[in-house]
């Protein structure tokens, strides 16, 4: 059961005091007590207990400068030194707010990086008239060694791939597959374009393709490029997989079409990447609990992933799900709240190039006293909320559903099954893994990408994400499922 001390919220005026403490006695001797035999009624009182949650959110920002803080740090690729910097800031940041413990876990993954040179151009026909587009390199694809020169083939899809696999050899594959405009969830858009990112470099090289270009895997029109993981198959050479803005690629297809400018025939292509992957690197898992006042070793965890791609400032991918999961801890404590579970901010290493700090999370824990009861993951970007997808039982789902009233006033909207998210996946054994579900009309526009800073993070849409996850944190706690 909540036991609600000592709140304070500087947007009350001082005419309210009285009737502010009148409130608090009636939240703390009547509903809370209450409530637990009544599980699936909705009680006014603590509807009314949560808005002030969402208001406090809303009022402090707590979230939003933390995120300022973070992002002016730059990009957090995994072996940068970046990284490090933030471990290190964050992890002072989070012992100076009174939690229970703060702590670190270390592991160890390989060591991808960028390096300087990422070029594709057209060779002109005169200097000074090469036509030169706007790419980047897949994460953990190897470098071109020097200046890669072929021909372009464009392939739409894999069935075109396995059709016209004879033309392959020698060439620069060119996946050209369009983002779905004609759906309303950008995220079922993403997952048919996001497979040629992933898969298209071993499936080009093993017909005998040099390199791969992909248009971006993005929801917008303008011409910066989307990195993200690529993958290789240990029995197919590794070919250099890059990505093209998507202004670049549409350019590209109308000149392989037509033939444009004042270009060379044949049509000459130059590329020249020196990113690599070099040993390995040290990361670390951030974690910060709030004991449990009845069930301490039962675990509700509220994570997100703390490293991004190093183009940008990963605000959104996963800046604002790091910030939020800081803030549940930081809004329980600063509420007077004493949850009965104990809740376990994590913010996992590694998420974007190889999974490390989830894998090792989960096998630390394994064995550990404290069991998992319920996870959370925030990983979709920081824009207003919708709702939660989660793997549990219909059973599960309809019971959060009832809950639905105790989020009016952050837009929560719906339970849905669905994934929880890659970090938390690595969990067994709880009852619920449930992904934080915001709105996905502008993430596919940031993601992966120089445009993902802090200035494109919204404060309220923001703030109104860290009041949902830190209601529903509270729910699992104090009734569970
Ligand atoms: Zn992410």
């Amino acid at each position: 059961m909540f036991k609600l001390t000592n709140i304070q919220s500087h947007y009350e005026k001082p005419l309210k005091i009285s009737i502010f403490f009148l409130f608090l006695l009636t939240l703390s001797l009547i509903s809370f007590s209450t409530f637990a035999q009544t599980n699936l009624k909705i009680d006014s009182t603590l509807v009314k207990s949560f808005d002030k949650i969402t208001r406090t959110a809303l009022a402090d920002t707590f979230g939003y400068n933390l995120l300022r803080e973070l992002c002016a740090f730059g990009g957090r690729l995994s072996g940068s030194k970046n990284l490090i910097n933030v471990e290190d800031f964050l992890l002072k940041k989070m012992s100076g707010l009174g939690f229970d413990t703060v702590y670190t876990q270390t592991f160890t993954t390989t060591n991808w990086q960028r390096g300087n040179v990422e070029k594709f151009i057209l060779r002109g026909k005169n200097s000074g008239s090469d036509i030169k587009f706007e790419v980047a390199a897949l994460g953990g694809s190897v470098g071109t060694e020097g200046i890669l020169r072929a021909d372009v083939i464009e392939i739409s899809d894999f069935d075109e791939l396995e059709k016209r696999k004879n033309e392959i050899k020698g060439k620069i594959v060119f996946f050209n597959f369009e983002f779905d405009q004609k759906v309303y969830d950008s995220f079922s858009s993403y997952g048919p374009a996001v497979n040629f990112r992933v898969n298209g470099v071993h499936r080009a090289a093993k017909y005998g393709a040099v390199a791969v270009l992909i248009r971006s895997v993005a929801s917008n029109f303008d011409d910066v490029p989307h990195t993200g993981t690529l993958r290789y198959v240990d029995t197919i050479p590794k070919i250099p997989g890059v990505a093209l803005g998507v202004r670049s690629a549409a350019f590209l297809a109308e000149l392989l079409k037509n033939g444009q400018g004042e270009i060379t025939q044949p049509l000459l292509f130059e590329m020249e990447l020196d990113c690599k992957t070099e040993g390995t690197c040290e990361v670390k898992n951030l974690i910060a609990e709030i004991w449990g006042s009845e069930n301490k070793n039962e675990v509700i965890v509220v994570g997100a992933h703390l490293d991004s791609w190093d183009k940008g400032e990963g605000a959104h991918d996963d800046g604002a799900g790091c910030v939020q999961s800081i803030e549940v801890l930081h809004l329980i404590k600063k509420m007077g709240i004493k949850p009965k579970r104990t809740i376990r901010a994590v913010l996992f290493a590694n998420e974007e190039n190889g999974l490390a700090g989830a894998k090792g999370y989960a096998k630390v824990t394994q064995d550990d006293v404290k069991k998992h009861y319920a996870a959370i993951e925030s990983d979709r970007g920081g824009f207003v909320p919708r709702g939660f997808t989660t793997d549990a039982p219909p059973e599960v789902i309809s019971k959060m559903s009832s809950w639905l009233p105790y989020f009016k006033m952050t837009g929560i909207e719906w339970f849905k099954n669905g994934g929880g998210g890659a970090d938390i996946s690595q969990i067994k054994g709880s009852k619920a893994l449930i992904g934080f579900y915001p709105d996905s009309q502008r993430y596919f526009d940031v993601h992966h990408s120089e445009n993902d800073v802090f200035s494109s993070v919204n404060h309220r849409e923001l703030e109104l994400g860290s009041a949902s996850i830190t209601i529903l944190t509270l729910l699992l706690s104090e009734f569970g499922l």
